[in-house]
């Protein structure tokens, strides 16, 4: 090593020894007489001391040239620092410089390296390796890697093979849009790359692997938001001989010693909700359970008394935040306007407020009198000091538009803070749902999800096929869903219906998915399984919400990678190699 010695090692036990730190300079100090260097590395960062007199003049006139982000060595003797500063680790010493080589210099990098940086996002992901630089963003990429080896340690004491599966497959229909890749030895011909290895990891149980994870890259080619990217990670698990106990218990136990590795918690045993109680009371089958306000239905409290707009809807509901009574015409205003937004969708907020001698007033006064309004602080076992926030309308619209309400309040009541964890497994989805644009059904997990034993029979009528239940479940940590699975079908004719179901003529079926429904013919054992979003579970540990923090290298909002500059054209020549007759000329 060019070292003897990190930048974050020193310690007054070392005062005297004569060292060699190699790093980057954080910055100098020059004060005249004495000349400081802050030294650093990844383990942290060392003060260096050129003092007039004690120092050799040639080497601070070095020091005086040196730029931010020189690459330096410098051997020197340990020493007491004079001022102590008690928030380094290395504040009780500094190195009095005998040496000082530069190694490599350093253009002016285009934003500050600290941990309050003045560059923006852009910039920062242009110069991607310089912003690796920074603590935070290092610190992230460290926990993701506590997070990978303790999962990695975990899975493997409870005998799972870490088996890893082609990149290069086939596109199917199903699921998101997929990423592709031509094949120049097959003209016409392209391969897709995963959307996860789900049909592999089920081949590997017909194999017998009897247990089987991966942490391993997915690719969808969906639109963006803050917590996707096109390729991402998943940590991604199969077991053989099981039932849904089984796996809810199993990767409990991984989720609880993620915690306990990585953040020093106990989170105890998961809670369960059925999607039809997450649907009913949070209206949203990620609730964020950090938080009660759970929604309260209202349709035989409120209608029948002559307001229009209660009594044409199919759904009256709404939550109590607590203490908010105080809310002033101003922020109640905010509120409405919130729920109005295209992306929430409600056509108005009815509000309530209950008053300290237990009266309620409501912006619905002229419809309600005062006896009628004592029910709805009923319904809502509401106190003095309670507002009450109530939406109409289309019932799954309105659910929708009220689950966007009562995180809004949860977030300025200051109820979702990112050091409480609250995870809980979502249970019984759908097998199917309908998609009216479409005009069918489709899974609603996967197609490969089976249904409970006990609902197959609804499958039969058309009018009950929507109310078939799965066993398939998610694991919901502060109301981001972080996992998902499903136990699967292992019986040749049950998947082959269900992709009837789907709406795939047998052709169809035996083209996309012939090679499955094959090796279901030759013993497949009753298998199931799940997968996390790791970006996403290492974001929740850091207390961020972005996955783009949590990820080495990661694509921007429109699905590039600004430092490399991908995606990117093609030659003429490449593209006529591969087959592909033209390429859309870029605007
Ligand atoms: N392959 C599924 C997914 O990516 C997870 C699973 O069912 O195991 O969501």
């Amino acid at each position: 090593m060019l070292r003897t010695h990190t930048c974050g090692e020193l310690r007054p036990d070392h005062i005297g020894q004569t060292v060699t730190l190699t790093g980057w300079v954080q910055r100098t100090r020059d004060k005249g007489g004495i000349l400081w260097i802050d030294l650093r590395d990844r383990y942290g960062l060392t003060q260096l001391a050129l003092e007039e007199g004690v120092e050799t003049e040639e080497v601070r006139a070095q020091a005086r040239e040196l730029g931010r982000e020189f690459v330096l060595s410098v051997t020197g003797r340990v020493a007491e620092r004079h001022s102590k500063n008690d928030k380094m680790p290395t504040g009780a010493i500094e190195i009095r410089v005998e040496t000082l080589t530069v190694l490599n210099p350093a253009k002016l990098p285009p934003f500050l390296i600290e941990d309050e940086t003045d560059g923006g996002d852009d910039l920062r992901m242009k110069y991607r390796y310089l912003d690796l630089r920074r603590n935070t963003v290092r610190n992230n990429l460290m926990l993701r890697h506590r997070v990978a080896q303790a999962t990695r340690r975990f899975l493997d004491g409870q005998q799972f093979i870490e088996v890893e599966t082609p990149v290069l497959i086939k596109s199917t229909p199903e699921g998101a849009r997929d990423f592709v890749v031509p094949s120049r030895m097959n003209p016409g011909e392209f391969y897709a790359l995963p959307q996860s290895p789900q049909t592999f990891k089920q081949l590997l149980m017909v194999s017998g692997f009897d247990r089987y994870f991966q942490i391993v890259k997915c690719f969808r080619d969906e639109d963006l938001r803050a917590d996707r990217q096109p390729e991402f990670t998943q940590i991604d698990c199969e077991m053989s001989f099981v039932e849904q106990e089984d796996i809810l218990n199993t990767f409990e136990g991984l989720v609880q010693y993620l915690f306990k590795e990585v953040k020093g918690l106990e989170i105890g045993t998961l809670p369960r909700m059925t999607y039809a109680d997450a649907m009913r009371y949070y209206g949203n089958d990620k609730p964020d359970t950090r938080f009660e306000m759970k929604f309260v239905e209202l349709n035989d409290v409120v209608k029948g008394q002559g307001f229009p707009v209660f009594d044409a809807a199919g759904l009256v509901v709404g939550i109590n935040a607590h203490n908010s009574a105080m809310y002033t015409r101003k922020q109640l205003d905010e509120l409405t306007e919130f729920v109005k937004r295209p992306q929430v969708g409600a056509t108005g907020l009815v509000y309530a407020r209950v008053e300290a001698d237990g009266n309620v007033k409501s912006s619905v006064d002229k419809f309600y009198s005062q006896d009628e309004l004592q029910k709805w602080k009923a319904a809502f076992n509401a106190q003095p000091g309670d507002l009450l926030l109530i939406l109409a309308g289309e019932p799954h619209k309105t659910r929708k538009a009220l689950s966007e309400l009562r995180l809004e309040m949860g977030q300025r009541m200051g109820l979702r803070d990112k050091d409480v964890f609250s995870p809980l497994w979502v249970v019984d989805f759908p097998l199917l749902e309908y998609i009216e644009e479409e005009g069918r059904y489709f899974a609603m997990h996967h197609p490969f999800t089976s249904p409970k034993p006990e609902d197959v029979a609804l499958l039969d009528n058309p009018a009950t096929i929507g109310e078939v239940r799965a066993n398939a479940y998610d694991m919901v940590i502060n109301g981001v869903e972080v996992g998902g699975g499903s136990i699967r079908i292992h019986d040749r004719a049950v998947q082959a219906r269900m992709f009837s179901l789907l709406g795939f003529s047998d052709e169809e079926a035996k083209a996309q998915f012939g090679f499955l429904l094959d090796a279901f013919e030759y013993g497949a054992p009753p298998h199931g399984g799940i997968a996390f979003g790791f970006d996403r579970l290492c974001s929740l540990f850091g207390g961020a919400d972005s996955i783009r923090d949590f990820i080495a290298f990661p694509k921007n909002n429109s699905g590039r990678d600004v430092m490399i500059d991908s995606p990117s054209p093609i030659s003429g020549a490449q593209l006529k190699e591969l087959s592909i007759a033209t390429a859309v000329e870029k605007k």
